[in-house]
């Protein structure tokens, strides 16, 4: 029932209560004080004074009236008391789950985010109950993420530091030749936390979903060509063949030249890193009603089905020890794909399984 509905129904109540006891009390006292006035009355007739009929019909009337004002206290003083505890005992009974949402809003303020209420009522307050549980799940579910992101970004932290820590104690032991070789690591080491702190700024802005867009109507067919034109001499380098198709006509979208560039260079990147010496990655683009969609192909080491959503976690690396000897955070498919979500299209990836190679799809609405 609503909560508008048990208000006045308890109001209803307490005043019906309220008028019952007055009727009750009067019906049972007026008779008695009357009666009472009537003995003292006839006391007086049967007494030596008599009195004449005027003063007796005023005797009368003040006899009504007092009898009438005393029963009438007795009822309003138990109407009184039976409606107060009436409604004493109704608003506690609506006011207790406020109270404790108070409680449990506290708890939280605590920093105790696993609060959670049961939700006795039907009402408003029901409602509310179930409204501030689901505050409460996120609001554990936030403090879950940002533990694991504290966790997560020191342990990427760590890992460079201490190297370039031991580098240096190495050299002031005079353990570590002062060679150019020794000051290329540490400066790999250092641009690896130079990299890491930009990719932890953009994943944070990403995220909260302040991804700075420079929306333009943008040709995404050109955009694909550049962007494999110049990947290929890495391609070359490693000898992995990339091949490109692309429509005749342009691909128009709306979207950041800079952004959609940047995730496709990501997934160009690790199709390169993922993919052995001698393997092949094909890029297509093509129009499917109005949407624009690029697939991007490797032969290279594949992904087993449960990595094929984690893969755009933040820190997540199929392989830990070897995406981070090549300088990989995990950061980058997050991004990509933050970056496509702020285009309103998609990216996911596909896999027949480890071995296999893998594909990832990436979708855009056509510019109207
Ligand atoms: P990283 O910087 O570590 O490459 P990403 O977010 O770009 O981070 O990728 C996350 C993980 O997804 C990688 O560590 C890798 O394990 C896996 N991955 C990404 N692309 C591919 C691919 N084409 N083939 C196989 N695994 C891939």
């Amino acid at each position: 029932m609503k909560l508008i509905w048990k208000l006045f129904i308890s109001y209803l109540v307490v005043v019906l209560i309220g008028a019952l006891v007055l009727a009750e009390t009067t019906s049972y006292t007026a008779p008695l004080t009357f009666q009472r006035h009537i003995e003292s009355m006839r006391h007086m007739m049967d007494g030596p004074t008599h009195q004449s009929s005027a003063a007796l019909e005023a005797e009368l009337n003040q006899s009504f009236r007092d009898a009438l004002n005393s029963s009438l206290l007795i009822a309003f003083v138990a109407a009184t008391l039976t409606a107060g505890s009436v409604s004493f005992y109704v608003s506690r009974r609506i006011l207790r789950p406020v109270r404790q949402l108070v409680a449990a809003s506290q708890r939280i303020a605590d920093g105790h985010y696993d609060e959670q209420l049961t939700a006795t009522t039907h009402d408003e307050l029901g409602d509310l109950t179930r409204s501030f549980n689901q505050m409460a799940q996120k609001l554990a579910e936030t403090e879950t993420m940002r533990q694991h992101l504290i966790a997560d970004v020191s342990h990427e932290l760590k890992t460079p530091l201490a190297s370039i820590k031991a580098y240096m104690e190495g050299l002031q032991d005079g353990v570590i030749p002062t060679i150019p070789e020794t000051f290329r690591q540490i400066q790999q080491e250092a641009s690896r936390l130079e990299r890491l702190v930009h990719d932890l700024q953009e994943l944070s802005r990403a995220e909260a979903g302040q991804l700075q867009l420079q929306a333009t109507p943008l040709d995404l067919k050109g955009l694909v060509q550049t962007t494999v034109d110049w990947m290929q001499p890495q391609f070359i380098s490693k000898t992995v063949h990339l091949a490109c198709w692309l429509p005749p006509s342009s691909v128009i979208v709306t979207g950041d030249h800079d952004r959609l560039r940047q995730a496709l260079l990501n997934i160009l990147g690790n199709a390169l890193q993922y993919t052995p010496t001698g393997g092949q990655v094909s890029v297509q683009l093509q129009t499917k009603g109005h949407r624009a969609h690029l697939r991007v192909k490797d032969s290279g080491v594949g992904l087993a089905d449960t990595d094929l959503s984690r893969i755009f976690q933040r820190f997540y690396r199929v392989d830990q020890s070897r995406a981070r000897a090549s300088g990989g955070s995990g950061i980058g498919l997050t991004i990509a794909r933050h970056i496509v979500w702020a285009h309103q299209g998609d990216l996911w990836a596909e896999s027949a399984g480890l071995g296999y190679g893998s594909t990832f799809h990436f979708d855009l609405p056509l510019s109207t």
